[in-house]
């Protein structure tokens, strides 16, 4: 019998993601409160409901991919999708957000009488589009089993991290990784251009060394080394700024609920929240490096740090 998912939430990621279900033969009925991202996914063979919840009725699996963590528990939330779902629907959410939140969004799944995960994805809209995101799921073993066919249409990867949460949990750890060393490889830039080192040797010899990481080999943030990264097309994303500053934010969130004394997490998350509201706001993560570098030679710009 084919498998009936409901998808809401059709945006940059869910749509093509909803689109790639329908090629691999799923039954899928889709919602979303946007009426030209739902036009699009019934152009790729996604069946449009008139709500959420009319489409969650009928599903054995529903999947969600949401701006954030209130979006999800205001669906979920009285009268809305575990409500209408039948008992057993496996819930899968994909979207990124609050460790807190996921695993309320458990919580409340479970109580409804459902099975859950927290999936969150790394991949971008290329990765959606080609069905090759990466899963990091939260939740029951079994629930995992049950989602691992639709993450692999969908994906190319999919990890059981854990619990309730740890989907999420995975996925801010290592943004938080990302979005420190970025910043790092871009000072590094900054700094060996006033010292008079080209951008192709401090590459030549960190990309060699022990500076190699993701950011500087695959993303490089100046033009040049790596000629597919956005540097080369003016920052054009990519991975947008605000998606890592929305990530960070949320890093920032479990480290201050954890008491952690992460200095750089912190700074990571307050220097792109500035350059995802300014500059950024259109321009691929790395481009943060133009923003130190006007902060280097102009210091009283405020991207130079004033909080010490
Ligand atoms: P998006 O804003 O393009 O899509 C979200 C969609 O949800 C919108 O179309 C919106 O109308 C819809 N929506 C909101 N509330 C709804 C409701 N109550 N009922 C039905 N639809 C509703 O965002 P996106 O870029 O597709 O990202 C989705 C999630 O994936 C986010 O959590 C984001 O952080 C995460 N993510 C995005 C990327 C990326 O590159 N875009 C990469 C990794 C993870």
């Amino acid at each position: 019998m084919t498998t009936t998912v409901a998808f809401i939430g059709l945006g940059h990621m869910g749509g093509p993601m909803a689109a790639n279900l329908v090629s691999a033969g799923y039954r899928v009925l889709g919602h979303d409160l946007v009426e030209s991202c739902l036009s699009a996914a019934v152009a790729a063979g996604v069946e449009a409901a008139r709500s959420a919840v009319e489409a969650a009725a009928v599903a054995d699996v529903v999947i969600t991919m949401l701006p954030a963590g209130r979006h999800v528990l205001s669906l979920y939330g009285p009268e809305g999708l575990l409500a209408a779902a039948r008992p057993g629907t496996l819930f899968v959410d994909c979207s990124t957000i609050d460790v807190a939140d996921s695993r309320a969004a458990h919580a409340a799944a479970e109580a409804a009488g459902h099975r859950s995960l927290d999936a969150p994805v790394s991949g971008g809209v290329v990765g959606a589009e080609a069905g090759t995101l990466t899963f990091m799921a939260g939740g029951e073993e079994s629930a995992f089993a049950q989602a691992e066919p639709l993450l692999a249409v969908m994906g190319k990867k999919a990890v059981h991290c854990g619990d309730a949460g740890a989907g999420q949990a995975a996925k801010i750890c290592n943004n938080m990784i990302l979005g420190v060393s970025m910043i790092a490889v871009s000072e590094a830039f900054v700094l060996a251009e006033s010292l008079g080192l080209s951008d192709q040797a401090l590459y030549d010899v960190a990309s060699a060394a022990s500076g190699q990481c993701w950011a500087l080999t695959v993303n490089c943030p100046v033009p040049g080394p790596v000629p597919a990264s956005p540097a080369n097309r003016d920052y054009r994303p990519g991975f947008a700024a605000p998606l890592m500053a929305k990530d960070l934010q949320l890093a920032a969130n479990a480290l201050r609920a954890g008491g952690i004394d992460a200095e750089l997490g912190l700074r990571a998350a307050e220097l792109y929240a500035r350059f995802a509201e300014g500059p950024g706001a259109d321009q691929d993560f790395s481009g943060i490096v133009r923003a130190i570098r006007a902060a280097t030679s102009n210091p009283t710009d405020t991207q130079k740090g004033s909080t010490t």
